[in-house]
């Protein structure tokens, strides 16, 4: 079965709600624009339950700024030749290595690749955290409460 939305077939995943007074049944992301009235029943979900989803938590490495720079200078480029390669600001590459500025996860993962060194950690020892898809349920709560009104 296809999305009545956005057409994508999603077999197993589409999820009934009222959109605009219509029911409808939409894929996970369009459900969002309408209020759900039924989730997939658990008999379709297949019976090998697949872990919670769960993101690790991703963060710079403490001492980012040392090794950035320690490692630019082994390959003997300067703040500006450094900046040019991986297409950021020189100032950027500055800020880094004096630790005033702290890379986003996607310029430590080009960073990582350039430098070939580990840059990203994660928030803790990969256990599974409980909180977050808490966090979202309660969302998408709130969100049919206000709809009902
Ligand atoms: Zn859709």
């Amino acid at each position: 079965m296809n999305c009545e939305m956005c057409g994508t077939a999603a077999a197993n995943e589409l999820v009934r709600a009222i959109v605009e007074g219509t029911e409808l049944n939409l894929c996970q992301k369009c459900s969002r624009f309408g209020r759900v009235i039924a989730r997939p029943s658990p008999a379709r979900i297949p019976e090998k339950m697949s872990p919670p989803r769960t993101e690790p938590e991703l963060l710079i490495i403490p001492n980012y700024a040392r090794v950035i720079r320690q490692k630019r200078e082994q390959m003997g480029l300067s703040q500006k030749e450094f900046a040019q390669k991986i297409a950021e600001k020189e100032s950027f590459i500055h800020q880094m290595e004096t630790g005033s500025a702290e890379p986003g996860i996607e310029l430590a993962r080009k960073l990582e690749q350039f430098l070939k060194e580990k840059l990203i950690t994660q928030a803790d020892d990969g256990g599974i955290r409980l909180s977050k898809p808490k966090k979202e349920e309660l969302t998408l709560g709130d969100f049919v409460k206000v709809r009902k009104r």
